[in-house]
């Protein structure tokens, strides 16, 4: 099985980690979770990685916690699941405008959209050390429907964003029941934004970085172990 060329998440090379099951690469930092270090062994992604046994486990910032730090209240397999559903949307190459917030140069845009959210946001919820750590999947899932629902509400219908957020909530949906067929979808919740104009001020102008496939790899550099990379330097 050949591996590709490019990040899953975000599309550039360098140091790469291969999944010995799926075609995909990953930054230590791009996967989810994070890794600290280059595996020695076999290695699988999350999104390859069974979530009730999973095979290997990752050096993360959760498996170096000391031994007597409490429980969290998102059990270890309900975690690994919101960790896949997030990596299934950040793989998806129509998720490259959520994976950071809205430039706080976006014409208006905070002054629509009351609690903005993406990918970056969820991500960071999804560790322990974070001051506002999931305490649910349900917590994760009203996020990520946030998330959709300010992109549907911000940007034209017929905008390339707003099909991309509307494909991309389907997608996860779809995901959503394989990864946690127990769980109902919490209906969204329209009442948060409910003190907002409603006028149909959207956002063509706000042009989003949409990052190009690089076609062409003259290096691949995929590793186990850390090696100086520049990115810059071809
Ligand atoms: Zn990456
Ligand atoms: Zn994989």
């Amino acid at each position: 099985m050949e591996n590709e060329d490019f990040c899953a998440v975000c599309s550039i090379g360098g140091e790469l980690l291969c999944c010995d099951r799926c075609p995909k690469v990953f930054h230590l930092t791009c996967h989810v979770p994070s890794l600290l270090s280059f595996p020695t062994g076999d290695w699988v992604c999350t999104l390859c990685r069974d979530v009730q046994r999973p095979e290997v486990e990752y050096d993360c910032e959760e498996s170096r916690l000391p031994p007597h730090t409490p429980p969290s209240a998102l059990s270890p397999c309900d975690l690994r699941k919101c960790e896949k559903l997030t990596l299934l949307i950040y793989s998806n190459i129509l998720s490259a405008p959520f994976h950071e917030p809205v430039s706080p140069l976006a014409r208006h845009y905070y002054q629509i959209i009351k609690r903005p959210m993406d990918l970056s946001v969820i991500r960071s919820r999804l560790k322990r050390s974070s001051s506002a750590h999931y305490s649910s999947a349900g917590e994760f899932v009203s996020d990520v429907l946030l998330m959709f629902k300010n992109c549907a509400k911000f940007n034209y219908p017929d905008s390339e964003v707003a099909q991309a957020g509307h494909s991309l909530q389907n997608f996860f949906l779809s995901k959503l029941s394989e990864v946690f067929p127990e769980l109902s979808c919490p209906a969204p919740d329209d009442d948060s934004d409910s003190d907002d104009y409603e006028e149909p001020e959207c956002a063509a102008a706000v042009a989003f970085p949409w990052p190009e496939r690089r076609e062409h790899s003259h290096r691949k550099r995929k590793r186990r172990r850390s090696l100086s990379w520049r990115r810059h330097h071809y």
